[in-house]
């Protein structure tokens, strides 16, 4: 049966199709969490199959093939195929393919007219090529994303079309408004950044400090009120430190990472559903694909990665019965480093070039934490909304200039960095 669309994805639809009436060949439709990306696309391919053409939808994890072909099955969209290894749904007669990238890149694949690419923050080299092919040059290729942040994406795609952002969809209803406490602050100093984001051996170094994981198990027990969990590890040593401690505390705690098997995972998420799991600790696998109940989100690792960091808090924000909103606990300072997620805005695509980007970035005003309980506000709120506390002294600073990070003495965690060290890292 078709679901009716919401009046942000007609408007999305409408705006795609100005993009490519006028001559725009690469459109990437930036879509957040919660926006109903699926049921979008599949607007876009009844569209294309009303006028005859035939479509390729790419997904980026084995496990999205099915999803998918679902999701276009429940939309009434029935007439698919599959390119994915050995898949019984393979039948390239048919007018709309469901493509793994994997496979794509390995083979000859079926003439389309239109191309579809899921997650398109995720770039494979392949995607350029395919692009730049005689064959395909003239065809429209449609990027799909959450967060179509990934450095030089601007190159390869001509358009960004924006139809409704996360603070959007929290206004009118459709995802939950989010509350943010910084309960620990890590000492990043001496973690190198690799590629864009903090090496992980450091940062597993300095976030697998017994006193840091005491922490997060310590707040989450004082603030969670029993919420449903999704905790953020680095790297499994991480995760299952986490999870022992959890468990040490008496609070039943699942693990997952990439490795953990499908039917594994199911058990998981039922336990997780049915409330005999309150905590999952898991090394970022679920951040793309994962549709779970979960009303508290814990943060333990920092990342510098906006795209890793929003599809994180994504996890938290879709809409359940009987949450209000979710709650996040942010051991890693990212809040303080990148702003709300509701703050980080792109107008234009990365086209590599350094200006171009840090541009971009300035116009975030950090937010502020609370010294009494270490809520963090929005920028210019004298009176902390969580406790009541009014920090005087500091709004002075604050009148100065906007940007400035309130850098606050820390009651506990005398062992993490001191005042001047982390200015210095802020600064
Ligand atoms: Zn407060």
């Amino acid at each position: 049966m078709k679901r009716e669309l919401r009046p942000y994805q007609t408007r999305a639809i409408e705006m795609l199709r100005q993009s490519l009436g006028s001559g725009k060949l690469r459109p990437v439709l930036q879509a957040p969490t919660g926006f109903g990306k699926t049921r979008l696309a599949a607007a876009v391919v009844e569209g294309a199959l009303a006028k005859k053409k035939r479509v390729i939808f790419t997904v980026q994890a084995l496990s999205l093939v099915d999803q998918t072909v679902r999701a276009f099955w429940d939309d009434g969209i029935r007439d698919v195929g599959v390119i994915q290894g050995t898949n019984p749904m393979t039948d390239w007669s048919r007018p709309v393919q469901v493509a793994s990238v994997q496979t794509l890149q390995r083979r000859p694949f079926p003439e389309a007219d239109v191309v579809l690419i899921d997650e398109c923050h995720r770039w494979f080299d392949f995607y350029p090529k395919w692009m730049r092919d005689p064959r395909w040059q003239s065809k429209p290729f449609i990027g799909l994303s959450a967060t179509p942040w990934t450095r030089g994406l601007g190159r390869y795609f001509d358009d960004l079309i924006i139809a409704a952002t996360t603070q959007d969809l929290i206004s009118e209803g459709y995802l939950s408004p989010f509350r943010v406490f910084a309960p620990s602050h890590p000492d990043l100093t001496k973690v190198r950044t690799v590629a864009g984001d903090y090496d992980g051996g450091d940062l597993s170094g300095v976030m697998n400090d017994a006193l840091l994981v005491a922490d997060v198990v310590d707040t989450w027990r004082q603030r969670a009120d029993n919420r449903s969990t999704f905790c953020f590890a680095v790297d499994r040593v991480h995760a299952k430190h986490l999870q022992a401690k959890f468990a040490e505390a008496g609070v039943s705690t699942g693990y997952i990472d990439a490795y953990t098997p499908t039917n594994e995972r199911d058990e998981i998420q039922r336990q997780f559903h049915n409330g005999e799991l309150r905590v999952v600790c898991n090394v970022g696998c679920l951040t793309t694909g994962i549709d779970w109940d979960v009303r508290c989100v814990i943060l333990a690792r920092p990342t510098k990665s906006e795209i890793l960091f929003v599809q994180i808090i994504g996890r938290g924000l879709r809409m359940a019965e009987g949450k209000d909103d979710c709650l996040i606990l942010d051991h890693s300072d990212t809040h303080l480093r990148l702003g709300f997620v509701t703050d980080i805005h792109h107008d234009v695509l990365d086209d590599g070039r350094p200006r171009a980007r840090a541009k971009a970035c300035d116009r975030i005003r950090l937010p502020k934490e609370c010294p009494q309980c270490t809520f963090l506000k929005p920028p210019r709120t004298p009176k902390c909304p969580a406790c009541g506390f009014k920090a005087d002294a500091i709004d002075k600073t604050e009148v100065i200039d906007g940007e400035l990070v309130e850098i606050t003495r820390r009651k506990k965690r005398e062992d993490t960095a001191s005042e001047d060290e982390q200015a210095a890292f802020y600064a």
